[in-house]
């Protein structure tokens, strides 16, 4: 069966969080907005669902925290529970209530998980995860690695069970690179042996890249994209022929520097460093290697 995988992004942009950091959520939907995003969310699970000849995995990269609106709660059920949808992941915060989860197919279902340390406790950070935990839900949890966390991601580190991957992301204004001392580095190295994958900026233009092909980005009008950072619109996946789009390409930017596009290049090999996590960013050996 031929694989998919999806990586949608609705119109949702609010948080109930407010990072300093963070790029996105700064824009608090109206009501109207809101329902806008419930029935495009609604269309593109049907879309799924009829996508029966296709083995399909999902990754919801919302502009905010989605996971907190129970419209979410509902596509994440609905979806890990449709035969031929392999996977179903989304980037969360993990601020929500989790029960809902119960009602999953959870062997399907996984989460990346981001802790914010200005904006929750590592208590109460840590009972989520405790709760996750429980509800045997697969998850990476990450931290941005600004200088001012690095008390915040000793004590993460601490705290979670040695089994749970702790990723950092390299701290960037826009898109450049902080620059980290040489003992700055070595922290963070020693906190995620795989961060210096992420604390690169890996040249793209002409390169090949399996965005395009076999892993798209849709929006909330269904407007294929080739990743998050191209916006060039290929088709749509609500006409019919959709699938004549799908073809390789090589990047058309300069450069590729987030998880969610780097992982997709070849050249990159790291498919099989994190083998059935790559969305989730879960690797495989890293945490036997510790
Ligand atoms: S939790 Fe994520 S989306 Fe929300 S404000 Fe923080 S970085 Fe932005
Ligand atoms: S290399 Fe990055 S920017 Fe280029 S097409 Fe792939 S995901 Fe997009």
């Amino acid at each position: 069966m031929r694989s998919l995988t999806v990586l949608y992004r609705g119109v949702l942009s609010s948080c109930n969080y407010g990072c300093g950091y963070c790029p996105f959520a700064k824009h608090l939907e109206s009501a109207a907005e809101r329902q806008a995003d419930h029935a495009s969310l609604l269309r593109f699970t049907q879309w799924a669902q009829q996508q029966s000849d296709l083995a399909l995995k999902l990754f919801f990269t919302p502009w905010g925290e989605a996971l907190v609106r129970k419209h979410y709660q509902q596509a994440l059920i609905t979806l890990s529970q449709t035969a031929h949808i392999e996977k179903v992941v989304f980037q969360t915060n993990l601020s929500g209530r989790l029960d809902f989860l119960q009602e999953a197919e959870r062997n399907k279902v996984a989460l990346w998980v981001t802790y914010h340390p200005g904006e929750v406790t590592l208590a109460d950070f840590l009972r989520q995860i405790t709760d996750l935990m429980a509800y045997q839900v697969r998850f990476s949890v990450g931290v941005v690695g600004k200088p001012s966390h690095f008390a915040a991601i000793t004590a993460l580190r601490a705290a979670l069970p040695q089994e749970v991957y702790l990723w950092v992301n390299a701290y960037r204004n826009g898109s450049r690179l902080y620059p980290y001392q040489p003992e700055q580095l070595a922290f963070l190295n020693q906190i995620d042996p795989l961060f210096n994958i992420n604390a690169q900026d890996y040249p793209s233009r002409g390169k090949a890249c399996l965005t395009g092909e076999q892993v798209i980005s849709v929006d909330q009008d269904g407007t294929i994209r080739r990743c998050h950072f191209i916006d060039k619109q290929l088709g749509n996946i609500y006409q019919e022929n959709y699938r004549e789009v799908l073809k390789p390409r090589p990047c058309s930017r300069t450069q590729c520097y987030c998880h969610i596009g780097y992982v997709h290049m070849p050249e990159r090999q790291l498919y099989p460093l994190f083998n059935n996590g790559i969305l989730e960013r879960i690797p495989l050996a890293v945490l036997s290697e510790k």
